[in-house]
């Protein structure tokens, strides 16, 4: 069925990142199957939210688990969790504007485009630190009697001298305060699927559904420490409270669940294996243009393991880069910077669009007389 070309939508290649503004990441079809079969019956949403909870914290080696509308979702709902500790009479406060005032902790280091969901939890966000470095003294001085929690934002893009995880939870272990990392595009490695919250000890880890798990762009995940996992549960949906407007479908649950289990059982080095393919054949074809540097670099736009290609232009026209790109058909959408560089990536690709990723950047160039 033709349904985008039937409202007019161009379909693009996606060599930039899994970004929602893109669609998210594609499904498998064995993804859709499941979300196909999940439609045509009736369940308890109760029991179903209970049970693939179950299963995704086995398959990810944690305790609990909890199916959300996305990572956005994810943060506001582990929040409320931690501000209620799942009591349905702070619950009714908190509805009622009569809760007591609640802070979330961040390094400023930390600030992300999406901590907002933070306020949609009826908290404040409290900065520690500069943009450069965060001393332990500053997070401990910040603690108090109005503390919800801290959140800690993972990924190697971000400032390294900011504290680190181990260090944050030591911390909050001797004030009693939970932790909660936002993990959202932290795939690959599989591992840190368990790492934050087995490993390094915070207390819940969210994850993006629609990202590299490549479940339903409406999806996210809370994993962590059961007691925390049932907080949450009280809060959400089917339950008609707080996050009631944060309500997952059968149908997605059945998506992500088999996306999960799809991504457990994944051979992670082949695919390593083909992105690394691709992107080598894209540097030695680009590094031919002798007016633009080509670089292979190891790390995504998010700090995983993924690598990807850089290239550098000798003046500050990325965003006419994108622009001579978004005129041709297909689009092929590039992360760029504002200055001088575009970044292009193999594991947004769909079979076949490797060869017209560089076809279309060699015509965009060209319009720029490069
Ligand atoms: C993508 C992202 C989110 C939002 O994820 P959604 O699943 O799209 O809601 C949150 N935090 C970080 C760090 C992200 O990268």
């Amino acid at each position: 069925m033709a349904f985008y070309e039937s409202l007019g939508v161009s379909k693009r290649i996606n060599a930039a990142a899994y970004y929602t503004a893109l669609g998210g990441s594609i499904m498998s079809a064995d993804v859709t199957a499941a979300m196909n079969d999940a439609s045509k019956s009736f369940i308890s949403m109760h029991d179903l939210q209970l049970k693939a909870g179950k299963k995704i914290a086995k398959l990810t080696k944690n305790e609990g688990a909890y199916i959300t509308t996305g990572a956005g979702a994810a943060i506001a709902l582990s929040i409320l969790a931690f501000r209620t500790k799942g009591d349905i009479n702070e619950i009714q406060r908190i509805i009622d504007g009569t809760a007591g005032p609640s802070e979330v902790i961040i390094q400023t280091g930390h600030r992300i485009p999406y901590d907002p969901a933070i306020r949609l939890a009826g908290s404040t966000i409290v900065t520690v630190g500069n943009a450069i470095q965060t001393f332990e003294y500053e997070l401990e001085s910040a603690i108090n009697s109005k503390t919800t929690a801290i959140f800690y934002v993972a990924g190697a893009h971000l400032a390294t001298p900011t504290l680190s995880l181990e260090n944050v939870v030591s911390i909050a272990l001797k004030y009693k305060v939970p932790v909660v990392v936002d993990a959202a595009a932290q795939l690959p490695p599989l591992s840190n699927l368990w790492h934050f919250t087995k490993e390094c000890g915070a207390d819940l880890v969210i994850f993006s559904g629609g990202k590299t798990l490549k479940g339903p762009a409406s999806t996210g995940l809370i994993l962590g420490k059961s007691a925390w996992i049932e907080a949450v549960r009280t809060n959400g949906a089917p339950f008609q409270r707080l996050a009631r407007a944060f309500k997952v479908g059968k149908e997605e649950i059945a998506g992500i669940v088999t996306a999960v289990e799809q991504y457990v059982n994944l051979d992670h080095a082949a695919e390593f294996d083909g992105w690394e393919r691709v992107i080598n054949a894209w540097v030695n074809e680009l590094s031919i243009i002798p007016k633009i540097k080509v670089l292979k670099e190891d790390l995504n736009e998010a700090g995983q393991p993924i690598p990807r290609v850089a290239i550098h232009f000798s003046s500050d026209i990325a965003l006419e880069a994108v622009a001579a790109l978004q005129e041709l058909d297909p689009i092929v959408e590039v992360v760029h910077n504002f200055r001088n560089t575009i970044w292009l990536s193999a594991d947004g690709l769909q079979k076949g669009e490797e060869k017209v990723v560089t076809e279309q950047v060699k015509k965009a160039l060209a319009k720029l007389n490069l």
